[in-house]
């Protein structure tokens, strides 16, 4: 995947994608990340990017020459280009996922107040937000995405499962995780996960992944039980979906698909 990446802050941008996973994957070439320096194309004499607000108001406003100049450079008219903003969709995973599905995609990095409104009329840009807080700049959002777009990308992470279990990718919350020692100030790993019996402990996570889901995530809940009536999962699962549901449904034999 070809990653662009338009910003003031190119070193915010690389201090990240050369570190860890995500320069794993650059120096693999499963994602090529070129991050371009806004103000490279700036036509001002004092190299200036940005301006005050016409109708006034405190701040300023990055302005549209230097944002067109290199939105062509990275011949965006052909790519999927994401505006990091506020107003934006909510980014959650069937964003993500989508976005993975992508050869190219280009992220332009607000700061400021933002950029002159002219750049999104004419570019048309997914504007993502990462929630409903103000950072200073698209660069912290815009890393927020990559990351997790690198991660739906094969061979980016070193063991394929090590995806999958995650929280919210299954429609649950993970179970919750112990490492060694086995004895720790006086609190045990659960005896279970000792036990070697894998079907059980693959159980006994089901459903603390059930648990914590119900408990902190009503809404993914809801999603989740919607979800399994309509695609039944084996019956011990079930079981245990009838008990913390209390929806009997689940303990029904399981729907012919033919
Ligand atoms: N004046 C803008 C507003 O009220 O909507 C906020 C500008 S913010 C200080 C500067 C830049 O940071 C934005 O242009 C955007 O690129 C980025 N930004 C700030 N908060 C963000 C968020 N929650 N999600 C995505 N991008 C954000």
């Amino acid at each position: 995947m070809n990653i662009d990446i338009l910003t003031l802050f190119p070193d915010m941008i690389r201090g990240v994608t050369e570190a860890s996973i995500l320069g794993r994957a650059a120096r693999s070439g499963r994602i090529h990340f070129n991050v371009i320096n806004i103000r490279d194309y700036t036509l001002n004499k004092h190299k200036k990017t940005d301006d005050t607000s016409y109708g006034g108001g405190a701040g300023m406003v990055m302005t549209p020459q230097p944002v067109f100049d290199a939105l062509r450079a990275a011949e965006a008219g052909r790519k999927r280009v994401v505006y990091m903003s506020p107003k934006g969709r909510i980014a959650d995973q069937a964003l993500i996922e989508e976005l993975a599905a992508e050869p190219e995609l280009v992220f332009l990095c607000g700061h400021y107040e933002g950029i002159d409104e002219r750049i999104l009329d004419y570019w048309k840009p997914d504007e993502v937000s990462i929630g409903d807080y103000i950072l200073t700049g698209g660069e912290l959002p815009a890393l927020v995405l990559i990351d997790a777009v690198a991660r739906m990308i094969p061979g980016v992470l070193g063991n394929a499962d090590s995806a999958m279990g995650e929280s919210v990718y299954s429609g649950l919350l993970e179970y919750p995780h112990y490492t060694k020692p086995r004895e720790f100030e006086g609190m045990d790993v659960p005896e279970i996960l000792l036990s070697g019996n894998h079907e059980a402990i693959r159980l006994w996570q089901f459903e603390q992944s059930c648990r914590v889901t119900r408990e902190r995530r009503p809404d993914l809940w809801q999603a989740y039980l919607e979800k399994a009536l309509e695609q039944p999962p084996g019956k011990p699962e079930r079981k245990i979906l009838a008990e913390l549901s209390g929806d009997r449904r689940f303990l029904q034999k399981k729907k012919r698909r033919d």
